[in-house]
């Protein structure tokens, strides 16, 4: 390793923390440049704005032009940072998502209420283009799940017991001449099918 001695702190480093063909090392130079912010904000801040403001659309345009040459490397970056941070991201969303909950579920209704329309819409529309697919779907799941829907729908009948007797009760007297009549009619056709 090609060594050499830093004109700042006397420390002997590695060449490569060095920046090329300077006599002070990296952490010396940042040290000099994060001194010199301090002591000079005003200043620094007032030229970075002039800075800014005189080239503010060469800026805008060189960090389009910058995402648009590095888009790969920039979601592989992002891609990384998420991948590193899960946990960390995912507990931020748990606290923000607890922090806000009344918040949330309200912009979430209020989103709802405000594109009710186009909202169902859309689902019909989707449900419409995908009618096939949802069908398979539903056959599919419930193909997968018989015994537990079953068991779903028994144990709802058996928790309700009353409730649906009462149901049935309610709704045979709200019906009951259109019951007799239905009732009626398949008696007759049956005798009439019997000839
Ligand atoms: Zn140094």
């Amino acid at each position: 390793m090609i060594m050499k001695t830093c004109s700042k702190c006397g420390e002997q480093k590695a060449v490569d923390l060095f920046v090329k063909n300077s006599a002070t090392c990296k952490d010396c130079q940042r040290e000099y440049q994060r001194k010199y912010r301090e002591n000079n904000r005003d200043k620094v801040n007032k030229w970075q704005q002039k800075y800014y403001e005189n080239n503010k659309d060469k800026a805008i345009k060189w960090q389009q032009k910058y995402c648009e040459d590095n888009k790969v490397k920039i979601k592989e970056w992002h891609k990384t940072y998420r991948e590193i941070n899960k946990e960390k991201i995912s507990e931020q969303q748990r606290e923000h998502h607890k922090k806000n909950k009344d918040k949330i579920s309200n912009q979430h209704r209020e989103y709802y209420e405000n594109n009710k329309e186009q909202l169902s819409e859309k689902q019909r529309k989707y449900n419409k283009k995908n009618k096939e697919q949802i069908k398979a779907q539903q056959r599919e799941y419930f193909e997968k799940n018989k015994d537990k829907i079953k068991e779903q729908k028994r144990k709802h009948r058996e928790d309700n017991k009353d409730k649906i007797k009462e149901q049935q009760r309610a709704y045979y007297q709200n019906n009951k001449e259109k019951i007799k009549a239905q009732q009626r009619e398949y008696y007759a056709n049956k005798i009439a099918a019997k000839g």
